[in-house]
């Protein structure tokens, strides 16, 4: 069996037109155009890809971006300050403060300074907890883009059994959260976790983030199962590669998402929906 390619490029370029057909229709009843605000702290060449990316996204859609960026020796005074600014500008919706920061810089203290409305990325404890509770607000945007490609093809988690690989507070933790909310029954795996091969074998629906190319193993994952892999590493020869053995992992899996091209594009485009709904938050 070879897995069906879930085509993220596909369905985040499908999502991005409804933003902007959102983002015209709001122009035509009179309604302001939605403002998303994103600092870049230091040099890392990772992150200026991410930024650059999302900033066309918005240009595409119709968002407006504002673009700060700042040197490496930026102070943790300095950065709160420029949130509280954007806090208090009623033109921005949506701050985005891309990750990593500087190692001299509390990335948790300033999440937590983003008013939870304007956090598009949904890493604040308010939104954490919203969605914990089943009262989701803004949710974080790569577990929600996951869980929009399994709806655009039709995988609905209800009473599967889902694994995820990985339990970082931007993909895993969230991830099992919107799974669960989904009703699936929900494994969270991490570097404690005993019989690894085990648990992934379990899953009718595996999301794997762990940072580790090629991690998961082809002969780990159960006939059928649909597969995640939101991992995003690049190896020496400048090319990507997903955490699942993507080559082995198809010829088990029924359904499975490339790297690139599949769940990096729709945290962008998540990313654009929830600035869209912060700005509905605003009106
Ligand atoms: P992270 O913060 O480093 O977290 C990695 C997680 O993997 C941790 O929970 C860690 O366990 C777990 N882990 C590490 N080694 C393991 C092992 N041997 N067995 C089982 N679990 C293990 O990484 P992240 O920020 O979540 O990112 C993960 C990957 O996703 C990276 O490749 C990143 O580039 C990618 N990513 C992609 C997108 C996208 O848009 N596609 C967005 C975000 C991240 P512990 O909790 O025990 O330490």
């Amino acid at each position: 069996m070879t897995a069906q390619l879930i085509n993220g490029k596909e369905i985040s370029q499908q999502r991005l037109a409804k933003v902007a057909q959102a983002v015209e229709k709001r122009a035509a009843d009179g309604l302001h155009t939605p403002c998303l605000a994103v600092i870049l702290v230091g040099n890392d060449p990772a992150s200026a890809v991410y930024v650059r990316n999302k900033k066309l996204a918005c240009e595409k859609s119709g968002i407006k971006s504002l673009s700060y960026e700042l040197p490496a020796s930026t102070s943790q005074e300095e950065l709160l300050g420029l949130v509280v600014e954007l806090n208090e500008n009623s033109k921005v919706d949506g701050i985005l403060v891309q990750l990593p920061l500087p190692p001299h810089i509390d990335s948790q203290a300033i999440l937590e300074h983003i008013l939870p409305h304007k956090d598009v990325d949904g890493f604040h404890p308010y939104n954490v907890g919203r969605l914990a509770v089943k009262m989701p607000l803004m949710r974080p945007c790569t577990p929600k883009g996951v869980m929009t490609l399994l709806e655009a093809y039709g995988v609905d988690p209800k009473g599967k059994k889902a694994v995820i690989v990985g339990a970082s507070n931007i993909v895993g933790r969230p991830q099992a959260l919107e799974l669960l909310l989904a009703r699936a029954t929900v494994t969270v795996c991490h570097s404690a976790t005993q019989n690894l091969s085990e648990e992934v074998g379990a899953a009718d629906i595996l999301v794997v983030g762990v940072g580790i190319p090629n991690f998961v193993k082809g002969e780990w994952i159960k006939p059928g199962a649909v597969v995640i892999d939101v991992g995003i590493n690049r190896l020496e020869n400048g090319s990507l590669c997903g955490d699942v053995e993507f080559d082995a992992a198809k010829e088990r899996a029924a359904m499975i998402t490339p790297v690139p091209g599949g769940v990096g594009p729709m945290t962008i485009a998540t990313l654009l929906e929830n600035t869209l709904h912060a700005a509905e938050l605003h009106d």
